[in-house]
């Protein structure tokens, strides 16, 4: 699943998604091959556990309905790997139908399930260290959910886009997420400020709606942010 906006080029023949937005152009390793390893890794995995042999389909899917997907060749190889999240289902539906032989029975299904689950480990990648990023360099603000423009103005307790005049209530807790993933998942009332490039009194009202886990003295108070909790609060506000 890719949530990019822009304009999306795939060159396969480079290995490359080449996704060019008004103010830049970056280049992504290409996602139908990262989807692959992927499925490689998932049957080198099962075949470890002694699971039978299962063929194992990938797609990539675009689920920003703002973003414009070009191909740099005409072949049907991109064409078949990568869909729109609003054709997704007739996809899997026209895949089940493809394959009708029971390989899994519910039971070992069960127990494939469990032991992918109990295997999983969070994540301890560090994007900033890794790609030597520092703190001040990400851009601040809230940017739209619609749009991704940023920043969004606060305009009487609204968030308001500057490019597409969407208006949200919750756009500031993508940005809480976002900053989950790429820093820390507890935050200060400072620190809330400079991310969301908000005022201070602003900050501590949002994080105090979050209801969530408090840590420390008044002057340097955290608050814990849960991504799963987080998320849930946006899907009160559809787009
Ligand atoms: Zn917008």
């Amino acid at each position: 699943m890719k949530h990019l906006y822009g304009t999306l080029s795939f060159e396969p023949e480079f290995q490359q998604l080449i996704r060019t937005t008004p103010d830049a152009e970056d280049t992504f390793p290409d996602p139908i091959i990262q989807v692959q390893k992927q499925a490689s890794q998932l049957r080198q995995f099962l075949k470890k556990l002694k699971f039978p042999d299962i063929p194992v389909e990938t797609l990539v899917v675009i689920t920003n309905s703002q973003s414009r997907i070009s191909l740099s060749d005409s072949t049907t190889y991109t064409r078949k790997h990568v869909i729109r999240d609003t054709v997704l289902v007739k996809r899997i539906e026209k895949l089940t139908s493809q394959y009708t032989t029971l390989i899994f029975d519910p039971k070992l299904l069960r127990k494939a399930t469990r032991i992918l689950l109990t295997s999983h480990m969070p994540s301890t990648f560090e994007p900033l260290e890794f790609y030597r990023i520092e703190l001040d360099q990400l851009l601040g603000g809230v940017h739209c959910p619609k749009c991704d423009a940023l920043p969004m103005r606060r305009l009487h307790g609204k968030w308001v886009c500057p490019s597409c005049y969407y208006q949200s209530k919750l756009a500031h807790i993508n940005s809480l997420v976002d900053y989950v993933l790429l820093v820390s998942d507890t935050i200060t009332n400072r620190e809330a400020c400079e991310f969301l490039k908000i005022a201070k009194d602003t900050a501590r009202r949002m994080l105090k709606s979050l209801k969530t886990v408090e840590t420390g003295t008044t002057k340097d108070k955290k608050f814990e942010l849960v991504i799963d909790n987080l998320v849930k609060s946006i899907k009160k506000e559809d787009i």
